[in-house]
């Protein structure tokens, strides 16, 4: 086994260090405006072309970086440092388009990939969150297409993006089935943009859908495939979501170490306390030994004759255990800042906010744990091995 990075690898994570150094210097503004204007949107846009780390998940030949799911988990890690969700603004295009035909790949993808246009994904809605069957929005079949009509709600990048893929009970049979809509289309009303306890650079608002009409061909994969589609990058996802929040675990106790031996009270530097060095200690533990189990999961996702039923599973546990983690971390080093700890212009405050929703979103901690539960079930306790070569 060799677990070094290869200096491909290493050179990734150098350019995204590099880039999320970059991206930093927005987060101050972002945090007081609760948002970027469009000036520092473009800079980022040219700072992250400039990069090469523009849709690290799409191919090349699409234009994409065309990275592995490790080497995206590498990425993703770095940066997992920023605040204000500034890591959304270095795109990732949803993997459902990957289902594009040829047609919808050159009007939808191949703009997002270059960073012209702007994905975001609505399957929850009011009565439809861990259970996204329970779906009420509906697609009917009409002269030349199909109309829609329903509610979305928390759609990430939502205010900020060109066109939704959206989730919808299709036809009489109500086939689970993903639209591509562009957000311009008459009948589509952007009801209420809530307030959410992190900052973030986009919003999550709510959508209402009338009489939406769509063309044919604004299917994407197939009638009936809106279920699968959607499940089938859940293990990506989730490993990013696990990379990301051991970037952020990272940070904040780089700071908090960094705090504890400079900080000085009853005559001496807190990190002599040892109550604080435990803190220290602890969150130390709980990045590495996370990170360790991230990188191989995603490691495992690489490999072409990977077992994805497994592979859901282990991303379930990346993802419960290491944002769970992570939230023990920034918890701790809130406490080792004290009350600066719980200021706004504080990057661990604003860590301290963010890391919360990883434990909600993509699946909320108890659904991760019922896929795990399941497979242990189902399949016995291979999920803890690791692959064997032959
Ligand atoms: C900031 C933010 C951004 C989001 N972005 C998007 C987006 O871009 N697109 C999108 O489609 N969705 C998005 N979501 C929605 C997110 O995926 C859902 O919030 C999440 O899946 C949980 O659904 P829910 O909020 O309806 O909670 P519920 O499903 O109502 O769950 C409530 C509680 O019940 C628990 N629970 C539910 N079922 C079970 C069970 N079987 N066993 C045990 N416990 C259970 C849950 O774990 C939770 O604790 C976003 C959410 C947030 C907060």
């Amino acid at each position: 086994m060799d677990f070094r990075l290869t200096p491909h690898q290493v050179e990734l994570k150098t350019t995204a260090r590099a880039l999320t150094e970059i991206v930093m210097q927005y987060e101050q503004e972002c945090e007081e405006n609760n948002g970027l204007p469009p000036q520092a949107h473009d800079a980022v846009r040219a700072a992250v072309l400039d990069s090469g780390l523009q849709a690290v998940n799409m191919p090349a030949e699409w234009g994409g970086a065309g990275l592995t799911i490790f080497e995206q988990a590498v990425v993703q890690e770095e940066l997992g440092r920023l605040t204000g969700a500034l890591w959304d603004m270095v795109w990732r295009p949803a993997n459902a388009l990957r289902f594009c035909t040829p047609e919808q790949r050159e009007r939808f993808l191949v703009p997002v990939i270059k960073g012209e246009r702007r994905d975001c994904y609505a399957v929850t809605e009011r009565g439809a969150g861990s259970d996204p069957q329970n779906l009420a929005t509906t697609a009917t079949r009409t002269d030349g297409g199909w109309l829609i009509n329903g509610e979305k709600w928390f759609v990430t990048v939502g205010d900020h993006a060109d066109f939704v893929i959206l989730l919808a009970a299709a036809g009489e049979e109500k086939a689970p089935t993903l639209f591509l809509v562009d957000k311009d289309t008459p009948g589509i009303t952007m009801t209420r943009v809530p307030r959410f306890m992190h900052t973030f650079v986009y919003e999550h608002p709510e959508f209402t859908f009338t009489d939406v009409l769509v063309p044919e061909d604004a299917v994407l994969g197939g009638v009936g495939n809106g279920y699968d589609i959607t499940r089938s990058w859940f293990t990506e996802e989730r490993l990013m979501i696990a990379a990301r929040t051991i970037g952020a675990a990272e940070r904040a106790l780089e700071l908090a170490r960094d705090w504890a031996v400079q900080r000085e009270q009853f005559g001496a530097l807190i990190a002599s306390f040892q109550l604080i060095q435990g803190m220290l200690a602890d969150s130390a533990a709980d990045i590495a030994v996370h990170r360790a189990y991230t990188h191989q999961v995603a490691w495992e996702a690489s490999q072409p004759d990977a077992d994805r039923k497994t592979l859901h599973a282990k991303a379930a546990i990346a993802k419960l255990s290491a944002s769970e983690a992570s939230g023990r971390v920034i918890d701790r080093c809130v406490q080792i800042f004290g009350g600066r700890g719980y200021d706004r212009s504080y990057p661990v405050e604003r860590l301290y906010r963010e890391l919360r929703v990883d434990r909600i979103w993509e699946g909320t901690s108890e659904i991760q744990r019922l896929i795990i539960a399941n497979e242990l079930i189902k399949r016995g306790t291979g999920v803890l091995q690791l692959p064997s070569a032959d």
